[in-house]
């Protein structure tokens, strides 16, 4: 049973049957999932979703695929981490932390996006799956295509970091590196996926995958006990994920599942790539691409798809924007780490350093329930860190050895 009606055009509102496409003919507008929600929310209550198994398919009358899923079973419902060391630290003492970077199968937020898509490209009738990658996102296609016993094709800029290439290259697709920016892949893959019929899970795909984003807030709202949040600081690549967590709360709230939503929404990018929060600091309603330079590779979009829309959340809500370099990502990497035992990877350290300056700024209260999004694993960005920690002391496995330097450790 399938409530999804159709695709509809965020600007100008003309429909669409359900089909790979992701763009308005007639506008250029990006095409969004139209779903029944009068009919959803005659079956869709708590008790329903709480007697599923613990993935992002407790949701699945919201995710827009027709049968039931066959890839991507176990993916989604990370723990939600009531963060009482780093609250104390950066004087926040009603804070959590939604922990994707143990998300299955691939250890970051794209599991969700990826799981969403590629049901959706096998119902559509594809063989083969591919996408346009910052890192994350050709881990997941990888793994997915593994498992689902789909070809696959991952095209990345070529100055990924090690783990990101090995972690793709594990599940044998065809990567392709490109010289240049991800804005660079990004516009490449669009000719590509003219001529070839595959299933890009970011172009043609698009609007299905957006939608698997959604169980992040889903996910938020359920594990607070069914409430949403006052504030959510979200990394902002494409700019998707922060627009689907508040999408989520909104739609948990008009089918009945949640109270009142008064959210404000905050954006995270890096110094080196900051497009959206950079407009939304000028107080500019559209952002200006910028060619990217951070660490922090995984939200490296200088041009990204759904800025506008992340940039008018994030007004709307009441939120804000703040950036972090370099240096900031990676105390917020350590501080994190040390903490609260969570090891992320540099997206994670924008969100932690952005907050902390929000909360200088005044603009995240004590007292109010903040939730910090970590979307990726720090296994995956080792030299981010690398050289900035302390190296073990090495010893004789003799006891007078450690005796002697066990009180300077
Ligand atoms: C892709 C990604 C994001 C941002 O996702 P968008 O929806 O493109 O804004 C955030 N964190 C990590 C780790 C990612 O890989
Ligand atoms: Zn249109």
């Amino acid at each position: 049973m399938s409530f999804v009606q159709g695709l509809r055009c965020r600007e100008c509102g003309r429909e669409y049957p359900t089909e790979p496409v992701h763009v308005c003919e007639f506008c250029f507008g990006p095409l969004e999932v139209r779903y029944d929600y009068d009919a959803i929310k005659r079956v869709l209550t708590r008790e329903l979703i709480e007697s599923r198994p613990a993935n992002m398919w407790r949701y699945r009358e919201l995710i827009p695929i027709d049968g039931e899923p066959t890839v991507g079973l176990d993916n989604g419902f990370t723990p939600l981490v009531k963060a009482n060391n780093l609250g104390r630290v950066l004087g926040l003492n009603n804070l959590y932390l939604k922990n994707d970077s143990v998300c299955h199968p691939t250890l970051s937020f794209k599991d969700r996006v990826v799981a969403a898509a590629v049901n959706k490209a096998r119902e559509f009738g594809y063989d083969t799956i591919a996408c346009a990658s910052t890192g994350n996102l050709a881990n997941s296609v990888a793994a997915h295509a593994a498992s689902a016993g789909m070809k696959s094709y991952v095209f990345i800029p070529h100055d990924l970091e090690t783990s990101k290439v090995l972690g793709t290259s594990i599940y044998d697709p065809k990567v392709i590196s490109i010289r240049g920016s991800y804005d660079d892949v990004n516009r490449f893959c669009s000719e590509v996926a003219a001529v070839f019929k595959w299933a890009f899970v970011n172009i043609n795909i698009r609007p299905f995958y957006g939608d698997g984003s959604k169980t992040y807030g889903y996910e938020i709202a359920e594990q607070l006990g069914w409430r949403a949040p006052d504030n959510v600081v979200v990394p902002v690549a494409g700019s998707s994920l922060i627009t689907k967590i508040y999408k989520a709360f909104n739609e948990f709230h008009d089918l009945g599942l949640i109270g009142e939503v008064n959210t404000k929404i905050f954006a995270a990018q890096a110094t080196g790539c900051n497009p959206v929060t950079a407009a939304i600091k000028a107080g500019e309603t559209d952002f200006r691409p910028v060619k990217p330079n951070t660490i922090a590779k995984s939200i490296a979009i200088g041009n990204p798809a759904d800025g506008f829309y992340g940039i008018k959340v994030v007004n709307e809500t009441g939120g804000w924007g703040e950036d972090a370099t370099n240096e900031e990502i990676v105390e917020g990497m350590r501080l994190l780490a040390r903490t609260e035992g969570i090891f992320t990877e540099t997206a994670g350290g924008v969100t932690v350093a952005v907050a902390k300056k929000l909360v200088e700024q005044g603009r995240l209260k004590p007292d109010e329930l903040t939730v910090i999004a970590i979307t990726g694993q720090g296994l995956k960005t080792i030299e981010a860190v690398e050289g900035s920690l302390k190296s073990p002391v090495v010893i004789e496995p003799k006891l007078s050895e450690f005796e002697a330097i066990h009180k300077k450790l």
